[in-house]
């Protein structure tokens, strides 16, 4: 599994959340502490932030390891956000390659998303829009995941926003592939949603914030351990973390 971490609170860089962490992406790039699948994260990565200059989220992403960037290194320390979602990649076994394949893909709306998993495209790929699925513009399993939630956006019935696309793509693509491993974290810029499907995640408030990861950046006290087929959302208001259903919504 990949390991990816969003952020959403007051401004901060792209360096204090990504690079400066002890055990932060960087480091679970070659060194995951609580991996249950891979052993390194080096086939890519990706980084997505919003700005006041425009709704579009921006994204840097790079189809070789974060730690071998200088370029994203040089632009880390002075890019700030309040909203950020970045992930490092470990390509599940007969996937594509490419920057393209790499996490946060960009939803229309300007929804960013990243999934830690593994999902047979041949089950998924029904489901999925053709339109949506070129939208996102890779072929990566993860993409179709991302195709998914956003025809479950677009469709209009979810008036629960990002947290209700995310639980009506999960679980159903849990009825098609039971054996998927299903962990997503979705933002809008001002909301969070995550899932957790088969693999780790936590959170923490700190910093004037609050930041949910596939597993803790620092050993400071305070990290929650989100239980195993949850939804959690964060937003301005705090943090809520429920039991997802397990038939299809
Ligand atoms: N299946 C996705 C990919 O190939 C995610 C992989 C992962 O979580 N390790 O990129």
């Amino acid at each position: 599994m990949c390991r990816h971490t969003a952020w959403l609170g007051r401004p901060r860089t792209l360096q204090e959340l990504v690079i400066d962490p002890p055990y932060g992406l960087v480091r679970q790039s070659f060194s995951p502490r609580h991996q249950r699948y891979g052993i390194v994260n080096a086939d890519g990565f990706g980084v997505g932030w919003f700005s006041a200059e425009r709704a579009e989220p921006a994204r840097y992403r790079r189809a070789t390891p974060i730690w071998s960037d200088p370029s994203f290194a040089s632009l880390a320390g002075v890019v700030r956000s309040r909203c950020v979602l970045a992930a490092v990649r470990s390509a599940t076994v007969g996937g594509p390659g490419g920057e393209e394949a790499c996490a946060p893909f960009l939803l229309p709306g300007g929804v960013l998303l990243s999934h830690n998993g593994a999902v047979p495209v041949a089950a998924i790929a029904p489901l999925v829009s053709p339109a949506a699925l070129a939208a996102v513009g890779s072929t990566v399993d993860s993409a179709f995941v991302a195709a998914l939630v956003a025809d479950r956006l677009a469709g209009g019935r979810f008036a629960v926003g990002l947290a209700g696309a995310l639980t009506a793509a999960v679980t159903a693509v849990a009825a098609v592939a039971p054996a998927a491993r299903l962990n997503l974290v979705a933002t809008d810029g001002t909301t969070v949603a995550a899932t957790t499907w088969g693999d780790t995640l936590c959170w923490r408030v700190a910093d004037g914030g609050v930041i949910v990861g596939s597993e803790p950046s620092d050993d400071e006290p305070g990290w929650t351990d989100v239980p195993d087929r949850s939804l959690l959302v964060l937003s301005g208001d705090g943090c809520a973390v429920t039991a997802l259903p397990e038939g299809v919504v």
